[in-house]
């Protein structure tokens, strides 16, 4: 059994031992990726961010050899003691069900966090929490040493960063913009190119990883972009995320994210027709759910996710309105390279008709409600 105490000593362990086996070094090998892999994940266990110990020295304050080291960056994180952590001013534009939690992560972490969103009530609990506001995303990054942008879509990224009062009026060289928001590659290149045209730095970073790893600390972190940027934002990221990979120029974060999500979207809606087709057949459904999970595939998504849906609720953790346009992206950059997706493609539709029912705002496991609809249609 884990508590708080012994999670924090096997952490320092960990580091310590890791530190003496020399792995840092052999995590530099760029002959060894996957060794590497392995050993970050059997000696760097990421622990959710309430249960992370306090540095008990400078040279113990991070893990040794961070699962960024993945897909290495040169750059060594710089250390993050809470003294350190606290001389850089965060920004942080939209507070929407991800932006909330990574904000309050970064704030009780002992960051000097400022806080934006286009509904100022969502900044109240932050700015309860010891957070400053600022009314414009421009004035926000007037102020921050580095602001991070976590927005529903490319209209809206585009518009926060380089619209009026936007984030490119108030970035300055020196300064740093990590946009967080899944978007297509266009959009990002569009956002680095006004933010770099300023002096400023970029890295698009949009994550994997929903509203509970995001309470949680345990975003996984797609990066591309300015490498120095990375090496600055790596604290940052690691306090919101358990790991981080940097992935070369602007554009490759956004596609890598989209693949994912196109991967989660054709998922989800095959698992929705699996849990209808048991029930029509005379099933449980809630075994099925419990088969899937004991087998090779199983996904923590099917498990979490599956309960619910038998019973028709569809608590929001990832809005159907974002998968539907992740899907939407995803087909656009296939198109783009003419690869043919006939699997996401049918999934769209899905997710496209259970828009139209007014299931935008639920969790996208409610695309099981636009199979529903037409099977009663059918009898
Ligand atoms: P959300 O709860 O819908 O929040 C969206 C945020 O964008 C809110 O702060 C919203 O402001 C703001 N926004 C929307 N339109 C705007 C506009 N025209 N101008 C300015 N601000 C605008 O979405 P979320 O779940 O946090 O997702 C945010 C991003 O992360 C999306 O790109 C999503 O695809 C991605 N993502 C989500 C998850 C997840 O599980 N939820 C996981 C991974 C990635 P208001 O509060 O004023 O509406």
């Amino acid at each position: 059994i884990f508590t708080p105490r012994n999670v924090s000593q096997v952490y320092n362990f960990t580091n310590t031992l890791g530190h003496c086996l020399g792995f840092r070094y052999l995590l530099r090998s760029s002959s060894a990726p996957a060794r590497a892999m392995a050993f970050c994940s059997i000696f760097c266990p990421r622990i959710p961010v309430r249960f992370r110990p306090k540095p008990i020295s400078p040279f113990l304050s991070k893990p040794l050899f961070p699962l960024s080291y993945r897909v290495c960056s040169s750059l060594q994180p710089t250390p993050s003691t809470k003294d350190e952590l606290g001389s850089v001013s965060i920004g942080f534009l939209g507070m929407g069900i991800m932006g909330s939690p990574m904000a309050q992560n970064l704030l009780k972490a002992g960051c000097d966090v400022t806080v934006w969103n286009r509904t100022k009530s969502k900044c109240d609990p932050l700015v309860g929490l010891g957070a400053k506001y600022k009314s414009s995303p421009e004035e926000v990054t007037a102020t921050c040493d580095l602001t991070f942008a976590m927005l529903a879509d490319p209209e809206s990224a585009i518009d926060v960063a380089c619209g009026k009062n936007g984030a490119v009026s108030g970035i300055s060289s020196g300064k740093g913009y990590v946009d967080v928001s899944t978007v297509d590659a266009a959009s990002s290149m569009l956002i680095s190119k006004q933010i770099k045209d300023t002096g400023a730095l970029f890295l698009e970073a949009p994550v994997s990883g929903s509203k509970k790893p995001a309470e949680d600390g345990q975003l996984i972190f797609l990066t591309a972009g300015d490498k120095l940027l990375y090496g600055k934002a790596a604290p940052f990221l690691d306090i919101m995320g358990k790991s981080r990979f940097y992935l070369g120029d602007v554009g490759n974060g956004a596609a890598m994210k989209l693949v994912v999500n196109m991967i989660m979207g054709s998922m989800m809606a095959s698992f929705a027709e699996g849990i209808l087709l048991s029930q029509k057949v005379g099933l449980d459904p809630n075994v099925l759910v419990e088969v899937v999970s004991q087998g090779a595939i199983n996904a923590p998504m099917y498990s979490l996710k599956g309960p619910s849906m038998i019973k028709s609720v569809y608590p929001t953790a990832f809005p159907l309105k974002h998968q539907q346009k992740d899907m939407r992206l995803a087909l656009g950059l296939a198109e783009s390279v003419s690869q043919s997706t006939p699997i996401a493609a049918a999934a769209n539709e899905l997710y496209k008709v259970a828009r139209s029912y007014g299931l935008s705002d639920e969790d996208f496991s409610a695309v099981i409600e636009a199979l529903k609809a037409a099977r009663s249609q059918q009898s």
